[in-house]
């Protein structure tokens, strides 16, 4: 992102970052589009900033909402018309998820991703054991003791856990 770019350009991009850091997922209003990894890059193209996105999952009906949040976010902050391209490879992976956007799903109320798909794929190496279900620790009391109570939460992003410890239900962002 920074290699090619004048001084005066990279200021540009480098604003363009903070206002995108205000601009909130829809469906996780505590994480911005920056923790959640979905913003790739930003490019100054003289008359328009482009700005890379690589939606979380392609059925996500939120990318649209996203999408015209940034938009508007970059063009209400004078840094002029965004224009946003969609890069569907390589595909979104919830380890995009910064360490940042991990700590404030938990206060959130949401177990962040358990592990990484790369991690699962390469430990357990097969298909039978890549759909055990994997601990989740409660991200009110932290208890490992949890159960899964249903594969979708309010989207298809989430699982519906349930804290045997604190009896209380929360939603597991499903690592992909
Ligand atoms: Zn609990």
């Amino acid at each position: 992102v920074v290699s090619a770019v004048v001084p005066g350009r990279s200021a540009r991009v480098a604003r363009a970052w903070s206002v995108l850091q205000q601009v909130l997922d829809p469906e996780v209003p505590a994480l911005s589009v920056c923790e959640l990894g979905i913003v790739r890059e930003v490019i100054d193209r003289g008359a328009t900033l482009e700005i890379v996105v690589t939606p979380t999952y392609s059925g996500c009906p939120a990318t649209e909402v996203i999408a015209q949040q940034i938009r508007q976010a970059i063009e209400a902050s004078g840094l002029g018309p965004a224009q946003l391209r969609l890069q569907r490879a390589p595909a979104w992976t919830s380890d995009w998820i910064s360490a940042e956007g991990q700590r404030k799903l938990r206060e959130y109320g949401i177990a962040p991703p358990a592990g990484t798909c790369a991690e699962v794929a390469v430990s357990v190496g097969s298909i039978r054991r890549r759909s055990a279900p994997v601990t989740v620790p409660c991200p009110r009391c932290a208890s490992s003791e949890t159960t899964q109570l249903s594969a979708f939460g309010s989207t298809a992003c989430k699982a519906l856990y349930r804290c045997l410890a604190c009896l209380e239900p929360f939603e597991y962002f499903k690592p992909i």
